[in-house]
């Protein structure tokens, strides 16, 4: 039931997010740019606009080689504003690092192709660090590198283990409410309860229900077959010999083992009724 309702949802959301909020999404919803400046130092990589080369912007003819607009005072920047009709959060990259801007490089690409065609050298706007624009070393290899990727190997590390340790079957044993036990014409003592058996495999599963907590606990139904992904109800009747019952209510644990994969267990505690007049 809730699988098609979250499929529903994700739809919906991702009509709404790419056909109507669209670069909206970027500014004012995605983490991304508010974490990555806190992340950033002066040896971070990112995309750049090169102020030295590219000023002072300017529009001129195409048949000015690059050596001819230099004598002439320009700057590699034609200004032609490509970069910025191509940018998805429409910023322009020549006014700096902007929050805004997820570092998806068609602003490089844009520009590397104006360079092309003016026959000027590509990188104008490119993947660089703030020392290096202002002519100095970076260091790519530093403390908060190697912090960030023990973080990041710790995070997979914790994510793989999740993923692995995922117990695909859950259920619950509920008590049958009208009638608290019932005694057998054999004279001895039964509660129903209704398991509600849920497998979240990719496989159909056949389980081994067994029960404990007395010694003379018995089951009328010892197996259930749920299909991958659906849940089932099965009603079981627990029965003990009252000689057993030393008190109203005993705990006792059901467990679920599916037969064709021995890691797949899962135990659920509840109680057993007796007679409270004992
Ligand atoms: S695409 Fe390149 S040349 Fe054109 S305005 Fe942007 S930085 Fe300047
Ligand atoms: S990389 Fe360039 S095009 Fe992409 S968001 Fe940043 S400034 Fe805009």
């Amino acid at each position: 039931m809730a699988g098609p309702i979250l499929g529903r949802l994700f739809l919906v959301f991702t009509y709404l997010n790419a056909g109507w909020l669209r670069e909206q999404v970027c500014i004012y919803m995605c983490p991304y740019a508010r974490f990555q400046s806190v992340m950033f130092d002066r040896n971070t990589l990112i995309v750049s606009y090169d102020q030295a080369r590219g000023e002072p912007r300017g529009h001129r003819k195409k048949s000015l080689s690059h050596q001819q607009a230099r004598e002439a005072g320009y700057g590699d920047c034609i200004d032609c504003d490509l970069c910025v009709q191509v940018c998805p959060t429409g910023i322009d990259i020549r006014d700096g690092l902007q929050f805004e801007c997820i570092s998806c490089a068609a602003c490089i690409d844009a520009c590397d192709s104006v360079m092309d065609k003016m026959g000027y050298p590509r990188g104008l706007v490119r993947y660089t660090t703030e020392n290096a624009l202002e002519g100095q070393k970076s260091r790519i290899i530093r403390p908060r590198l190697l912090g960030y990727f023990a973080a990041l190997v710790l995070m997979m590390g914790t994510f793989a283990w999740a993923i692995n340790d995922r117990m695909p079957l859950n259920f619950d044993a509920e008590r049958e409410r009208t009638q608290l036990y019932q005694t057998t014409r054999d004279g001895l003592i039964s509660n129903v309860f209704t398991l509600s058996v849920r497998n979240l495999d990719d496989q159909d599963h056949t389980y081994q229900l067994t029960v404990a907590g007395l010694p003379s606990l018995t089951l009328d139904s010892n197996t259930i077959n749920v299909p991958a992904g659906e849940s089932r109800l099965k009603v079981v009747t627990v029965t003990a010999n009252p000689d057993d019952l030393q008190q109203p209510s005993h705990n006792i644990v059901f467990s679920l083992q599916a037969q064709q994969n021995e890691r797949i267990r899962l135990e659920r505690e509840t109680s057993f009724l007796g007679d409270i007049r004992r």
